[in-house]
């Protein structure tokens, strides 16, 4: 029967990293909304839903849990957490301190969350604000490859909410990493 056999999967995942790292930039951008530079919630968290076709038979929806106002803990409740399926961190390409910081919200994650398998959630570290950038950055490369192993990171992209580089990229690299786990 035709349309009976589209199967939709529903994934929370969080987007966590510090302040001013461009978290809520790189969500509205994801969702289709326009890059605002004047936009911030109010304290809290909000959601947004991102919805992927993948194939003709299946539909992904993501819905995205941005934190705001909270981000200057890294120490979230575990409600926050809570069934995530996956994880982006976000970290400012051109404030080494928010690297630093997102090595400690990975931490924060894998303490309250992991798969029914023991295993820590897929999680994608977006190094944003790229279109900020001098230099073309090889050292960059080589640092957060690294970065990314020394703290169980299944990937990074370099991205910019700002130009719209590389998010949709790292969304879908985020999703096939989550349908593997599922
Ligand atoms: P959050 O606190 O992590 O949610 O960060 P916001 O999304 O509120 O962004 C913080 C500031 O960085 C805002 O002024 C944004 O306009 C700016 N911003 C976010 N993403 C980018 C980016 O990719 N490039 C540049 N140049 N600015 C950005």
């Amino acid at each position: 029967m035709e349309g009976s056999s589209v199967s939709e999967k529903l994934f929370k995942v969080v987007v966590i990293g510090d302040p001013m790292v461009g978290k809520t930039s790189i969500v509205m951008r994801y969702v289709g909304k326009r890059f605002d530079p004047a936009y911030k919630i109010t304290v809290g968290v909000e959601f947004f839903l991102k919805t992927l076709e993948l194939d003709a038979k299946t539909v992904v929806r993501m819905q995205l849990w941005d934190l705001s106002g909270q981000d200057r803990f890294k120490n979230m409740s575990r409600v926050f957490y809570k069934a995530a399926m996956g994880a982006l961190v976000v970290l400012d390409i051109t404030n080494s301190l928010t690297l630093k910081s997102a090595a400690e919200w990975k931490q924060d994650l894998d303490s309250k969350l992991c798969l029914d398998n023991g295993r820590p959630v897929p999680a994608v570290l977006l190094a944003n604000k790229c279109d900020l950038m001098e230099t073309k950055g090889e050292n960059v490369v080589s640092l957060l490859d690294k970065f990314c192993k020394d703290n169980n990171f299944l990937g990074w992209f370099k991205t910019s909410a700002k130009e719209n580089i590389n998010i949709d990229e790292a969304g879908s690299f985020l999703v096939k990493q989550m349908m593997l786990c599922d």
